[in-house]
């Protein structure tokens, strides 16, 4: 698959494009049609819009892997992190720019393009989303670092 057919395929992983329920205001990403939490009144229908994810975010858990999976050797050990946005949506990723042990659960993060790997003897490489420290601005009642 070439880099823009993947682009149009997965579109909100370039984008962070989610949408909205102007009902309840529930944001989700990948972005949905219709609202689950308003489906049985079906008051969502027609009132989904589209929301820009700003890309900023807290991680809320995390792991470190050390086994690559293939096509992934060069990154290890590197962090998995879930990631609540600030709009709310929940997002799994890999936290770059900062060492494994410096990874605090409540570090304020910011979402950024970077290469996800190559693929195969072509070369094909995929870009997606990653997270990276927002060193500055540290979110209120954050621990402390160092
Ligand atoms: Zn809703």
């Amino acid at each position: 698959m070439s880099i823009a057919r993947f682009w149009r395929a997965t579109p909100q992983r370039y984008n962070l494009g989610a949408s909205k329920c102007t009902v309840c205001q529930q944001v989700y990403f990948p972005p949905r049609t219709v609202c689950p939490n308003c489906t049985h009144h079906r008051e969502s229908i027609g009132k989904m819009q589209p929301l820009q994810l700003s890309g900023d975010g807290e991680v809320i858990s995390y792991t470190i892997v050390h086994d690559a999976a293939e096509g992934f050797e060069m990154q290890v050990p590197y962090v998995l992190a879930l990631v609540r946005t600030d709009e709310g949506p929940v997002l799994t990723g890999a936290v770059v720019d900062v060492s494994p042990s410096e990874v605090t659960i409540g570090l304020r993060v910011r979402a950024t393009f970077r290469k996800l790997r190559e693929e195969g003897k072509a070369g094909v490489i995929h870009y997606g989303y990653k997270f990276a420290p927002r060193e500055t601005a540290p979110a209120p009642g954050a621990p402390p670092t160092g």
